[in-house]
């Protein structure tokens, strides 16, 4: 079977929500500011910035509001703000600088009970509610479907399932549904199935995808996506990443690593790999640790010495 990949990918970079989210060290609000801009200075022009939950549940995420006030001036990018119900919808719109509403659904009871107080069919009704909220307010929003792959409570998750609820918020009119693996359990043969068998669901609607490397499995997934035509790939800078509702999940696939694996393989992203690698170099003391991508450790392909040379 031949490759139906295209030659430009899109990355979106979710350090600013998802990466931090679970972290313990407490991030500033003016760090994460300088975190979306210095993503968007390596080419990033779709960030999730944060997400409007209860703060009590989500520390990290407290400053929500402060962060959209601040939020560079730029027609060129947009920023997706989480969001997992009208109130937090409402709370999103309401800061004016929100383009896009990201609304989350849960393929289990169990996982949709704990991440946002709802069955999995409640969860799937509170995301194309949101969708049409975006859209009454002139906006856009995208679709994610949390615990594709796996889930943490329940185990095995129906590939039936996951199709019925991807057609279901189709319906409702986002610009794209996601996948995610949220607690990286996923295989590339299981990535390919699930994302023909949406294919056929929805049509014509894009396909993002969202993976954690927790078990290893990351780029392999996101390969194996790319060749069943995703369109968009979520990634994190660093690799940071986990969900507090998701025992045992680990960092995002890294930003860097995505972006080195496609550009080599002749797919654009539209990122510097350069500025990616200054950026975790930057971000790793901030969270006092190492981050867990790769390629700003090794960095990218190497020069030849000769032009080391003339460089140095
Ligand atoms: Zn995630």
């Amino acid at each position: 079977m031949a490759a139906v990949y295209t030659k430009t990918v899109e990355i979106v970079e979710v350090s600013p929500r998802d990466g931090l989210q679970n972290e313990k060290v407490e991030v500033s609000t003016a760090e994460k500011l300088e975190l979306i801009s210095k993503a968007i200075d390596a080419g990033v022009r779709r960030i999730e910035v944060t997400s409007f939950v209860n703060p009590r549940a989500v520390p990290q995420m407290a400053d929500a509001d402060a962060v959209c006030e601040r939020l560079p001036e730029r027609d060129d990018v947009t920023f997706i703000g989480l969001v997992m119900n009208q109130r937090g919808a409402d709370r999103a719109l309401a800061t004016g600088r929100i383009d896009q509403l990201g609304a989350v659904c849960v393929a289990t009871d169990t996982f949709a009970m704990r991440n946002q107080g709802q069955t999995s069919d409640g969860s799937v009704e509170a995301a194309k509610a949101i969708i049409e909220t975006a859209k009454a307010a002139g906006k856009t929003a995208q679709a994610t479907i949390a615990a594709s792959f796996g889930c943490p409570f329940e185990g095995e998750v129906s590939e039936a399932r996951v199709i019925e609820m991807a057609k279901a918020v189709a319906e409702a009119g986002p610009v794209e549904i996601a996948l995610a693996d949220t607690i990286g359990v996923g295989n590339p043969a299981h990535v390919t199935r699930l994302i023909e068998g949406v294919r056929d669901a929805v049509g014509n609607v894009p396909i993002r995808m969202h993976f954690h490397n927790t078990r290893g499995t990351g780029l392999a997934n996101v390969w194996a996506a790319i060749e069943a035509g995703a369109s968009t790939i979520d990634a994190s800078i660093g690799g940071l990443g986990g969900c507090p509702f998701a025992p045992g999940a680990a960092g995002n696939v890294a930003t860097e690593d995505v972006a080195y694996m496609l550009e080599r393989a002749g797919i654009n992203t539209g990122l510097s790999l350069s500025k990616l690698i200054d950026t975790n170099a930057w971000l790793s003391p901030i969270m006092g640790k190492d981050l867990p991508a790769m390629v700003a450790k090794s960095g990218g392909f190497p020069a030849p010495q000769s032009e080391k040379k003339e460089l140095a």
